[in-house]
């Protein structure tokens, strides 16, 4: 029975009882309509094998009548019921199309080609992972070289640190980006991570998760973005704080900017990060939030997180690292710079009291500094910034999804106490 066949009101019903998630696991299968959040890797063929159905099918009941237009990582899908057994042998891409690759699997060409809905054995099929009936693994189809992909979330928010890790069969990891924009990626030994930041005004919707191989072919998969949530701020700037010299703020920028570019190919941290300050009165700004000056259109957002603290509060280090600036900057003030390792950069401004030294390695709960209201600031807090790839993140969501340990699992190091 095609899963065309079905009644429509067969298929309404089933929408009416919720259709089921399924998580990654064992194939089976399936008798219902099972609805699947993709991940990287999952293109319409995999999912075709994962689920026993036709990749064809799939599309159509999806709105995917594009064949090159793979789903979007974090889109929900919905999958009918299996029509044969799913599950599937993984036949690495075929450098030499369907015929090496039926020679490699010991099969006729013409059991390949149909298995994998190829029109003709003879029709090049690139780098195209190609599957087999029986084995029992999930199917995907990752970058070449690459055995295994994880993404953090599989549906980021703007402004959200995304975190990447898998292993590799070969020496060298692809080059990744996220639309053209270079992902930094780290190897160590046969494992690799990856480390991208978008900033608080990119655009929700779909964008483009990409592999250069190292052969110069391309691995191309949708990520889908889910909206922020943002608040917004009016600040009215009087007197001495209108009158901020632009050239000083353009020049502080440039010299942090070129700090922050560059990479420690190691992590310093071995735990989670922690909040850099205990005793705060409030948390006063949230990462992101939209700003207008002076009654001006929304054209900035907030770049870190405002803790509101008496004068000289400790700040503390929220993991280990190295700092690489502490001192008094004209628009930050009192401020001290922290490099995690990764192009992971962490830092605290406005202090009153600088409490470290550029070089000096620092341990999680180290004291760098106190709270103050040096700089441009109006009254005692802290405001606490991280950054990856010198685009600002959100800490608060860094330490809420742990990416650090995350991280550090895909690096094959343990994740110790802060
Ligand atoms: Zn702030």
């Amino acid at each position: 029975v095609s899963w065309r066949a079905l009644p429509l009101k067969l298929v309404l019903f089933s929408l009416l009882l919720g259709p089921r998630v399924v998580g990654p696991g064992p194939a089976a299968m399936t008798t219902d309509w099972v609805s699947h959040q993709v991940e990287p890797g999952e293109t319409w063929y995999a999912l075709a094998w994962r689920y026993g159905v036709s990749a064809h099918a799939l599309q159509l009941e999806n709105g995917h009548p594009n064949r090159q237009q793979q789903p979007a990582i974090g889109a929900v899908i919905r999958v009918p019921p299996s029509e044969r057994w799913p599950a599937a042998y993984t036949l690495s891409p075929p450098g030499g199309g369907l015929l090496r690759a039926a020679a490699e699997a010991r099969t006729s060409v013409w059991r390949l080609a149909l298995a994998n809905e190829v029109a003709h054995p003879f029709r090049p099929v690139h780098s195209r992972t190609l599957f087999l009936p029986g084995g029992s693994e999930g199917a995907v189809e990752l970058p070449a070289g690459v055995t295994a992909l994880e993404l953090s979330q599989s549906w980021p928010t703007p402004g959200q640190a995304i975190g990447l890790r898998g292993r590799l069969a070969s020496p060298v990891a692809p080059q990744f980006f996220l639309d053209d924009r270079a992902i930094l990626v780290f190897a160590s030994g046969d494992r690799f991570v990856g480390l991208t930041a978008t900033g608080a005004f990119y655009a929700p919707g779909l964008h483009r998760l990409d592999a250069l191989n190292p052969d110069g072919t391309l691995w191309s998969q949708p990520l889908s973005f889910q909206p922020g949530e943002w608040t917004f701020q009016q600040i009215t700037l009087t007197g001495e704080a209108a009158a901020i010299d632009q050239a000083s703020i353009i020049a502080e920028r440039e010299r942090l900017d070129a700090l922050w570019s560059l990479l420690t190919p190691e992590p310093y941290w071995s735990g989670p990060f922690t909040l850099p300050i205990e005793n705060y009165l409030e948390l006063t700004s949230e990462y992101g939030a939209r700003r207008s000056y002076n009654g001006g259109p929304y054209r900035t957002y907030h770049e870190g997180v405002d803790f509101s603290a008496y004068g000289g509060t400790p700040v503390l280090a929220p993991a280990a690292g190295v700092v690489v600036l502490a001192e008094r900057l004209y628009v930050r003030g009192g401020a001290v710079i922290i490099d995690h390792g990764l192009g992971v950069y962490s830092g605290y401004y406005h202090l009153s009291a600088v409490e470290s030294e550029v070089g000096q390695q620092v341990m999680p709960g180290d004291v760098v500094g106190g709270v103050g209201t040096t700089g441009l600031s109006t009254g005692n807090h802290l405001h606490w910034d991280m950054l990856i790839g010198g685009t600002w993140v959100d800490g608060l969501a860094w330490l809420e999804q742990d990416l650090a340990c995350w991280l550090l699992e895909g690096w094959g190091a343990p994740c110790g106490a802060p």
